[in-house]
């Protein structure tokens, strides 16, 4: 059986959650397969406005199975209060729809606080974390000093284990960053509170996937953030801390050998970055005020004004490249309807060469956009169902963008609401 992923192709909040709400009608599960609650999909329906932080954007469809893989950081405090606010919002959540791997690894109480501390040492050097822990959660990992969910089965090993690894953190919270160390009771607590209450979700879900696709299922990939975050191929070291990239979605699920016949890229028709890094199309002053405000750029997360820019078609190119998108969804069109012109960032000038070829992340820093104007359409899009209703201009923006990446465009979404999408 082949199955889809839906990643973005830039820095993140792109509307991934809008297009995986709309691909779960066809899809029986989603899996989330990395990243953690550093970043939020939001998703509107008919039941609300939901910004989900680490659930599976599947848990507003009605059987739909919900998967967390192992390759995400499973926050049992987080996903335990993001559980509880969407139950007390009348959402089921049981169970039987949502899974958790045995094999994710708990990000622990001290990640968070290790990311803050942190980001304080490195003062205005800092990457702009969200400080939700998922770089040290990350490194922990790979030093394999964390605790796999399904260790909880057996909960006097599981304390055991926790309690040695609290020992080893408490050196470096003392002795690097002179902070206070993490008590027993707070783990205890911590446990208590959050690890016995997700426990019930806790299974094998790379036999549930396998199972799933011998049966004939369709399987769902949700990434979160973008391919220029990515921490092998994005721009390191303003990544995240794991790979957001759709080749990685079968390792991150549980299900290796796992066939990706659709990787649908979602791009913003233009761009927005959260955080620090090199951002070459970025815009400044009332051009960027007007361009925030009339797509809501704030983050789902942290509230934090986004930074906004042009489309850029270099760092789009390339992030469909190392995506493989075999499609495009582009969103947020309607929001340029207010552009007389529409800046486009066509190549980069780097000390003197031009280039339309997305550089090594060092050389970024160098780099200055290219810009040229499309024409504006000027008038209201979102109640348009058809490409060939799209204005003339609006439609030209399209092609010009699948011309210039060489993929082509599959959805356009013209505004928040299920159902604001034009289908190719
Ligand atoms: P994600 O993390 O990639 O899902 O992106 P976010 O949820 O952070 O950002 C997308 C934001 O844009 C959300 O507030 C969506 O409701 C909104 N949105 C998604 N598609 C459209 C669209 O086509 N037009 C408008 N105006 N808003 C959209």
């Amino acid at each position: 059986m082949s199955h889809t992923a839906v990643v973005g192709i830039n820095w993140g909040d792109e509307g991934k959650g809008h297009m995986v709400d709309l691909l779960t009608e066809s899809h029986d599960v989603v899996v989330r397969y990395q990243g953690g609650g550093n970043a939020g999909h939001t998703v509107i329906n008919e039941m609300g406005k939901f910004a989900l932080h680490l659930l599976p954007s599947g848990v507003f469809r009605k059987g739909v199975v919900n998967v967390l893989g192992n390759g995400v950081a499973l926050d049992p405090e987080n996903l335990w209060k993001e559980i509880e606010e969407l139950r007390g919002k009348g959402i089921t959540i049981s169970a039987e729809n949502l899974k958790i791997s045995d094999r994710a690894s708990l990000l622990l109480p001290w990640h968070r606080l290790q990311d803050g501390l942190e980001e304080a040492r490195l003062a205005e050097k800092k990457y702009g974390s969200t400080k939700q822990g998922i770089a040290p959660f990350y490194s922990d990992k790979y030093q394999k000093k964390t605790v796999m969910a399904g260790e909880m089965a057996d909960p006097e090993a599981f304390a055991a284990h926790l309690e040695e690894l609290r020992t080893w953190k408490n050196l470096t919270l003392r002795g690097v960053y002179g902070a206070e160390p993490v008590s027993r009771e707070t783990l205890a607590e911590w446990t208590v509170k959050y690890c016995e209450k997700i426990r019930p979700f806790i299974c094998d879900t790379g036999k549930l996937l396998r199972e799933a696709d011998s049966a004939g299922k369709r399987i769902l990939f949700e990434a979160q953030l973008g391919a220029l975050r990515d921490l092998d191929f994005g721009i390191y070291p303003y990544t995240t801390s794991s790979n957001t990239l759709a080749a990685y979605a079968p390792i991150g699920s549980g299900f290796p050998s796992a066939e990706l016949g659709e990787v649908l890229g979602v791009v913003k028709a233009y761009s927005t970055c959260v955080g620090e890094g090199p951002f070459v199309s970025e815009m400044f002053g009332e051009e960027a005020d007007r361009l925030r405000e009339a797509g809501a750029e704030y983050g789902a997360k942290t509230g934090r004004p986004r930074r906004v820019g042009a489309l850029d078609l270099v760092a789009t190119r390339y992030g469909v490249q190392v995506q493989g998108a075999t499609g495009l969804a582009v969103t947020k069109l309607d929001v340029l309807s207010y552009l007389e012109k529409i800046p486009v960032c066509t190549g980069y000038l780097i000390r003197g060469r031009q280039t339309v070829e997305f550089p090594f992340p060092a050389e970024l820093a160098d780099a200055q956009p290219i810009i040229r104007f499309a024409d504006g359409w000027h008038c209201d899009i979102s109640g348009v169902r058809r490409f060939e209703e799209l204005p003339p201009a609006a439609r030209d923006y399209i092609t010009m963008l699948e011309e210039a990446v060489h993929c082509p465009v599959t959805y356009i979404s013209v505004g928040p609401e299920r159902g604001s999408i034009i289908r190719r």
